[in-house]
């Protein structure tokens, strides 16, 4: 009954019973230090290159950087048919997709 009153007179004097879900909640951060999680997290997320065995952030800009700078060379998976750049393979999710940055 006292959750029913309280909207009736504000009590300011509430500090020595603080609500406790925000505390008790299990914040996203502490899940996230979990490796298993983390790992989880990437294999939904984040875009993967198969020659580098590694996981990059699912972001253009990541993607121009993990092709385009050229820190390994990378084994294109085709050419491209307008301009006959190479064309090179990422995976999404375990799905192949294909990255490729027609010069103007
Ligand atoms: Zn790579
Ligand atoms: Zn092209």
């Amino acid at each position: 009954m006292s959750n029913e009153q309280k909207d009736q007179k504000p009590e300011v004097e509430q500090t020595a019973t603080p609500s406790i879900s925000e505390f008790d909640a299990v914040h996203p951060r502490f899940v996230k230090e979990n490796p298993e999680d983390v790992v989880k997290y990437e294999q939904e997320h984040y875009y993967y290159c198969e020659q580098c065995r590694m996981y990059f952030a699912p972001t253009f800009e990541a993607l121009r950087v993990h092709f385009d700078k050229e820190i390994i060379t990378h084994e294109p998976i085709g050419s491209c048919f307008y301009c006959k750049g190479n064309v090179f393979g990422y995976k999404k999710s375990g799905q192949l997709r294909a990255y490729h940055n027609c010069p103007e």
